[in-house]
């Protein structure tokens, strides 16, 4: 069993610090918050430290699932950040969602320091993140790979290597990619639906067993339909990772005009201030219209 760290106690860092705690691992949990860290060690024990660094030194192997790039800059090279404290020989997992060129920045800060650094972000949301049956899409070496794989398994029940430093997060954007236009064209199929004054439950039954089948059909369709949005996963959080998406994709010289347009939706419901409801909240702009 390793010595743990788990920096960020949010939707996602909480239930997968506690599969982690699950598995038998000593864990210690890092979270800006107090009350949350607490709240976490009431339930799974293990211990509290006040800054990334001080629950990292000690560690084999440090987590972080925070936020955007300023984060985890932050919490992994920050003045009291993990990287700098931890051991010689221990790795570095970040779970967060943000741009190619962090996760390179932390792998040359840890190869300075003989610390193993995957980027290793998730999809599954938050229901995946409480069943421990996350994706997990990971870049860096083959060995710390090797090494971190059976902490990343407490949580993942996918867990694909995409090759070197920065690799994971470019697979998560293709993710974010085809989610964005997804929900879009399921936006406009249910309010169609609606319009016409179909059973939208028979049509969803109907349809998510034929090829517009999808997982956002099947586990948001209706609660799009009832008008559900205080759940899931933040929209704002979504703004977030297209914009990581299309700045990496203007690099790349890669057009992404349907992501483009989904963006500046996402953009209009957090100016309405629907910035903390689930993405599938695309279809309320339709609704207002
Ligand atoms: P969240 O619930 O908002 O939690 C964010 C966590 O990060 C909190 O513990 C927060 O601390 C901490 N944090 C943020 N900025 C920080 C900073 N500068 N210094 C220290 N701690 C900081 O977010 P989440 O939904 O768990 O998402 C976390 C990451 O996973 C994001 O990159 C997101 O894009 C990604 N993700 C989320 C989902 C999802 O469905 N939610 C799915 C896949 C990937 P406080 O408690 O003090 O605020």
């Amino acid at each position: 069993m390793a010595k743990v760290t788990f920096l960020g106690l949010g939707v996602m860092g909480y239930p997968m610090a506690g599969h982690i705690a699950a598995a038998g691992h000593e864990v210690t949990v890092y979270n800006r918050t107090t009350a949350k860290a607490e709240a976490w060690v009431a339930q799974h024990g293990g211990s509290i430290a006040t800054t990334p660094a001080a629950a990292a030194a000690d560690s084999d192997v440090v987590l972080s699932c925070v936020g955007d790039d300023p984060d985890v800059l932050q919490v992994a090279l920050g003045s009291d950040g993990a990287i700098p404290a931890m051991k010689s020989g221990a790795l570095y997992i970040d779970n967060s969602t943000v741009s190619a060129a962090v996760a390179t920045q932390l792998a040359a800060a840890g190869a300075d320091r003989g610390i193993g650094v995957l980027d290793a972000p998730v999809s599954g949301g938050q229901a995946g993140a409480e069943n421990g049956k996350l994706t997990v899409m990971v870049g860096g070496s083959m060995s710390d790979f090797e090494s971190g794989l059976p902490i990343m398994e407490c949580y993942g029940a996918r867990v694909v290597r995409m090759g070197d430093a920065g690799k994971g997060q470019q697979a998560k954007m293709v993710n974010q990619i085809c989610i964005a236009g997804l929900v879009q064209g399921l936006s406009e199929g249910l309010h169609f639906a609606m319009a016409a004054g179909l059973d939208t439950d028979a049509l969803l039954e109907a349809i998510s067993g034929g090829a517009a089948q999808s997982w956002q059909m099947v586990n948001r369709g209706h609660t799009m339909v009832k008008g559900e949005f205080d759940f899931g996963f933040a929209l704002d959080w979504m703004r977030k990772d297209l914009r990581i998406c299309l700045e990496e994709a203007g690099r790349k010289g890669a057009p992404l005009p349907v992501t483009e347009i989904v963006a500046g939706y996402y953009d209009e419901l957090s100016a309405a201030g629907h910035g903390r409801n689930d993405t599938s909240a695309l279809i309320r702009r339709l609704s207002q219209s």
